[in-house]
């Protein structure tokens, strides 16, 4: 038996083919979120044999992630086990001959390079636009490729970002794949300078979302993926790519020219606000009252519509609100000794009662509110 049997069906296409199967062996992929994008690229990416799988996420497998994240089953839940910690177990099950490292932590601007160490390809399996421009800052400092993913609803977008050189700290790319500046692509901060408003994004938990519309997006980004770590550059998708898996719709938007006819702070002007955590929301406990302040980094230029908000959360629990601030208590998420509350302002600061932990309330103003 040799190490490549396994993967004989996939060495049988051309463009892959021994060598192929030995470069994606000797790469290294940080798969950063592990919810429903984030556990069908792992499982992808480890059957198909990446020699190395770095996988972060700061959240505990509920009921609910059962219906479209593939790596869990009804164990995980009884357990309240990490979803990093059960991805990683479950993937060693599904292919011991890679190295999978597994971590229980909030990827941020702290800690972010230490993650991506080694890594060749940054894989988003991301819930904010906050966490998705820090690995975006990331990629196009240190030349690592960067495939952006989202999806709610029926539908969602993926794009793969090959940074160009310009901006890069050093002459060579940190990643083994090798690119050069005329196959470079905008980054995604010139496609979307800005998050979205708190709160004007439909989320999985509030918009809900179809299993294999997300499967659809994953798949996407894993094959874009594969084809980065085999050394098939060229054969990328180098579009926006959007799908709506019911309205039985796809789009592949030309983007080619955003970088040129833009400004990007990041890869224009190579400020890396995000990694220098000078664009970071802020997190506060709220000593003694078991509640965390999130103030979002940028005060949003409107006022949120929090009428609008209040009706999406209806499905969670009883919210009401005035013209100061929306509030109310979720039904079906639990604190450390009750349901949690929220208090949201027009500004997007938030308070979060039930919970001490920074990362728990981040979990879930990324869920609820959104972005
Ligand atoms: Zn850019």
């Amino acid at each position: 038996m040799s190490e490549l049997d396994r993967y004989h069906r996939q060495i049988l296409l051309p463009r892959i083919g021994e060598e192929g199967q030995r470069r994606l062996l000797a790469s290294h992929a940080l798969v950063v979120g592990c919810g429903a994008l984030g556990t069908v690229l792992a499982d992808a990416l480890a059957r198909a044999g990446v020699g190395t799988l770095t996988i972060v996420d700061r959240d505990t497998v509920e009921l609910t992630n059962l219906q479209r994240q593939v790596l869990f089953d009804e164990s995980d839940v009884r357990e309240t086990i990490p979803k990093a910690t059960a991805a990683g177990a479950k993937l060693r099950r599904i292919n011991s001959a890679i190295t999978v490292h597994a971590h229980v932590d909030d990827f941020n601007h702290r800690n972010a390079e230490r993650y991506a160490q080694g890594a060749d390809v940054l894989l988003d399996g991301l819930d904010n636009f906050e966490t998705r421009y820090l690995l975006n800052d990331l990629a196009v400092r240190d030349g690592i490729p960067y495939v952006y993913g989202g999806a709610v609803a029926t539908g969602g977008m993926s794009m793969v970002i090959l940074p160009h050189p310009d901006r890069r700290a050093s002459p060579e790319p940190r990643s083994r794949v090798r690119w050069t500046a005329e196959q470079s692509t905008p980054c995604l901060r010139c496609i979307f300078p800005d998050a979205p408003p708190a709160g004007s994004m439909a989320t999985c938990d509030t918009a809900g979302v179809l299993g294999p519309a997300v499967l659809t997006i994953a798949a996407h980004q894993a094959t874009q993926a594969i084809k980065l770590l085999t050394g098939n550059v060229d054969a990328l998708d180098r579009s926006l790519y959007s799908i709506d898996v019911w309205e039985n719709t796809t789009r592949r938007l030309d983007v080619s020219g955003a970088r040129d006819a833009g400004t990007c702070p990041c890869c224009v002007s190579g400020r890396f606000e995000f990694l220098a955590g000078e664009a970071s929301s802020a997190t506060t406990s709220l000593c003694g009252r078991n509640a965390v302040q999130i103030t979002p980094a940028s005060g949003e230029a409107s006022p949120l519509d929090l009428a609008s908000i209040a009706t999406k959360l209806s499905a969670h629990g009883t919210f009401t609100h005035n013209g100061y601030l929306l509030h109310g208590r979720f039904s079906d998420v639990q604190g450390d000794s009750g349901p949690v509350e929220l208090t949201l302002f027009p500004d997007g600061r938030a308070i979060i009662k039930g919970t001490t932990e920074p990362e728990r309330a981040r979990t879930i103003y990324a869920k609820y509110v959104g972005s």
